[in-house]
């Protein structure tokens, strides 16, 4: 049995993993840092011909692997869960290197690795749905072959193996198409998994944006199994319709908070400020939407804004404890900048923040302070738009059930949702008229891998994790024995 010392791997240098190869590519690139601006290590940049060598090696790779006994398949993924521990800190410190302060980022790596461990215990087992005399007839499901995961920027460790798991785990081959923005940790974590599944099992490919596409019209590849924004959701998806692949869409969110009048304040506001700026606000989970109940309203605005006061933010250098992360990259950071400037000119004023630090002169990178805006109309920008950054809207709830739900509703996102009361059985009669995937009582983004997350509306169709997660990777199959009488 190997060791874990076996799995040391050097976090060098950094290539295509192509049938457990170490692949470099004659032209490469850098992503950036966005706390120091400084660039990190290079990454190759795929061409046409490699995506053909990882599709065929998958393709091959794929029979076999179909066969592997599951408990073997989820032995595999544990032993690959340990080998990432084994490197824990290498890997926390490039996915720093990626965007995250330290402690944010090593806070990844340990929940990523929890969910895979979490992930390899499913199983998907035959169903019987009718056993009688005449016949016997079950239900199967059997994985469809080369998948890929197409993976964005914001938690690229995290939703990288959240995709490979489940997809490896149901008999898939699987090829990790990483973020332009944060290829590094994904092609370490490949380059892990090549020496511990077969050739052609897990590959990874890092690329500029042809690369997505060139993958989604592919003839030989059966799923993409995407998580980006709605925009690019849909291209995935028209994309996928020539060659009727699978597609699982995880797009964006504009999740609501609902906040009742009986809430405990000390306990309430520091849980729903940190669902609100966690990861900067670029999470697709993040709260969004603040609805706070009129009684409260004044109270809960101040609390909060001395909640947020004490959010540390930092980059990969932080050696203070930080949790709270930059803008993760330029473009992003522009969105961030522009929405605020349409925010201003709306008349509309911020309780807290609204300045780019680094204009300030206080840090270099793409720093906005966490910023709160008080009780925007209905139809501003900050209420109707995911800002993917720093900037939540808290609304005064005036009225009653009704008129939340209608607001929380009033959205073409739906991803999550949630409410908070000591009265679980309002709490539940809320959460239950609110239309997202996901709902939360006294909590928010609690994400776990035996539950089923997806999205209403144009948050994405399909699911990613639980067992309704590891169906998306399968077909459906019947499987009718006759035992007596004719057919028909
Ligand atoms: P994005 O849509 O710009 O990119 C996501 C990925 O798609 C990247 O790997 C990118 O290279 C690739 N891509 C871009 N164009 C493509 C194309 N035409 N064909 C195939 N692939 C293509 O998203 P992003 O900016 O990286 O991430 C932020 C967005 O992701 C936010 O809207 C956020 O809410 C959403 N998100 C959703 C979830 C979820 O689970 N629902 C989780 C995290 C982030």
């Amino acid at each position: 049995m190997a060791s874990t010392t076996d799995y040391k791997i050097d976090f060098t240098n950094f290539y295509n993993i192509i049938n457990n190869e170490l692949k470099s590519t004659p032209t490469t690139r850098a992503a950036i840092n966005p706390s120091t601006l400084a660039p990190l290590p290079a990454v190759p940049v795929s061409t046409k011909a490699d995506v053909d060598a990882a599709v065929s090696a998958a393709k091959a790779a794929f029979p076999s692997w179909r066969d592997t006994p599951i408990e073997k398949r989820a032995a595999l993924l544990n032993t690959f869960a340990d080998a990432i521990m084994a490197n824990f800190m290498d890997f926390a410190s490039l996915l720093a290197l990626e965007g995250k302060p330290p402690t944010a980022a090593q806070f990844e790596v340990d929940f990523a690795v929890k969910h895979l461990k979490g992930t390899a215990q499913l199983r998907l087992e035959d169903e019987v749905i009718e056993d009688n005399e005449e016949k016997l007839t079950k239900i199967r499901y059997t994985p469809l072959g080369v998948g890929v995961g197409i993976v964005p920027f914001n938690y690229p460790f995290f939703l990288g193996l959240g995709k490979m798991g489940p997809a490896v785990l149901a008999g898939n081959a699987f090829i990790w198409k990483p973020s332009p923005y944060t290829p590094n940790t994904a092609l370490k974590l490949v380059e892990l998994a090549a020496k511990i599944f077969p050739p052609g099992v897990v590959q990874a490919l890092s690329g500029e944006e042809d690369l997505g596409p060139w993958l989604t019209a592919h003839p030989d590849i059966r799923k993409i199994s995407f998580t980006g924004s709605t925009p690019t959701g849909k291209k995935v998806m028209a994309a996928c319709a020539s060659t009727l692949k699978r597609v699982t869409l995880e797009l964006g969110g504009n999740d609501a908070a609902i906040v009742c009048d009986d809430v405990n304040l000390d306990e309430v506001v520091p849980k729903v400020a940190l669902g609100c700026f966690n990861n900067a606000g670029q999470v697709c989970v993040d709260i969004k939407r603040l609805f706070v109940h009129e009684k409260i309203y004044d109270q809960f605005l101040a609390k909060m804004v001395e909640v947020v006061k004490t959010f540390k933010f930092g980059g990969s250098e932080d050696t203070e404890g930080a949790f709270f992360p930059p803008v993760q990259n330029a473009m992003q950071f522009e969105k961030v900048k522009e929405l605020f400037t349409s925010i201003e000119k709306e008349g509309l004023k911020p309780v807290i923040g609204g300045e780019v630090e680094a204009e300030a002169g206080a840090k270099k990178g793409y720093y906005f302070k966490p910023t709160i805006i008080d009780n925007p109309p209905e139809n501003s920008r900050i209420v109707q738009e995911e800002p993917f950054g720093p900037i939540v809207p808290v609304v005064k709830w005036v009225g009653g059930e009704d008129e939340v739900v209608r607001m929380a509703n009033n959205t073409d996102m739906g991803l999550g949702a949630s409410v908070w009361s000591k009265d679980l059985e309002k709490a539940e009669r809320i959460a239950r008229r609110l239309e997202a995937g996901s709902l939360w009582i006294n909590t928010h983004q609690d994400l776990a891998p035996n539950v089923p997350f997806g999205g209403f509306k144009q948050s994405g169709m399909g699911h990613d994790w639980g067992l309704i997660g590891l169906k998306g990777w399968c077909n459906t199959q019947s499987l009718m024995t006759r035992r007596s009488g004719g057919m028909f």
